[in-house]
């Protein structure tokens, strides 16, 4: 079994809203196993499916390696047509993403969250997150969305993200 490639900033595709999972059948199982071997591989927390161009409203997630974090005995998890059904609080923390790879920033997120989904049989489930796993599920369905975690900066920040990043471009092209 392969991995899968996940598509990295600025590929245009990120910006590409998801449907709604309606076949929950084979076809779906085994892109949720290829999406768990690479997030593993790629020593992430969570990965949306649009990340991998896959424009299915689902995300997985793992963090039972964050031991520090309240909910760390949480994972491996899949949810399909994720829906916040509540927030409380707000945190300001670290964070970072597979598609843009090295560059974390402090971003405001909810610090607790109510989702609602189904799991990968269909089932329907009810998930609660704090901190690290709240802001994990804001920022897995604004892939959902087409949403990256740049649109959460401010306009400065933003501003020079953008600039390291035509830098860093320019360089690359000159060697
Ligand atoms: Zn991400």
């Amino acid at each position: 079994m392969s991995y899968l490639e996940i598509l990295k900033y600025p590929n245009a595709q990120l910006l590409e809203k998801s449907e709604v999972v309606k076949n929950i059948d084979g076809l779906l199982q085994k892109q949720i196993d290829k999406m768990f071997k690479t997030l593993y591989v790629s020593k992430g927390l969570g990965l949306a499916a649009s990340q991998v161009g896959c424009l299915q409203s689902f995300f997985i997630y793992d963090l039972s390696t964050q031991k520090d974090e309240p909910n760390h005995g949480s994972g491996p998890i899949v949810i399909l047509n994720p829906e916040i059904v509540e927030t409380e609080g707000e945190e300001i923390a670290d964070e970072g993403c597979l598609s843009i790879p090295g560059y974390f920033e402090k971003i405001s997120r909810a610090y607790r969250v109510q989702l609602k989904g189904l799991d990968r049989e269909g089932k329907e489930i009810r998930i609660e997150g704090e901190g690290l796993a709240a802001r994990l599920f804001q920022h897995e369905i604004d892939h959902l969305s087409g949403v990256l975690m740049l649109s959460r900066l401010s306009p400065l920040k933003r501003d020079i993200f953008l600039r390291k990043y035509k830098k860093q471009k320019k360089n690359a092209e000159t060697k």
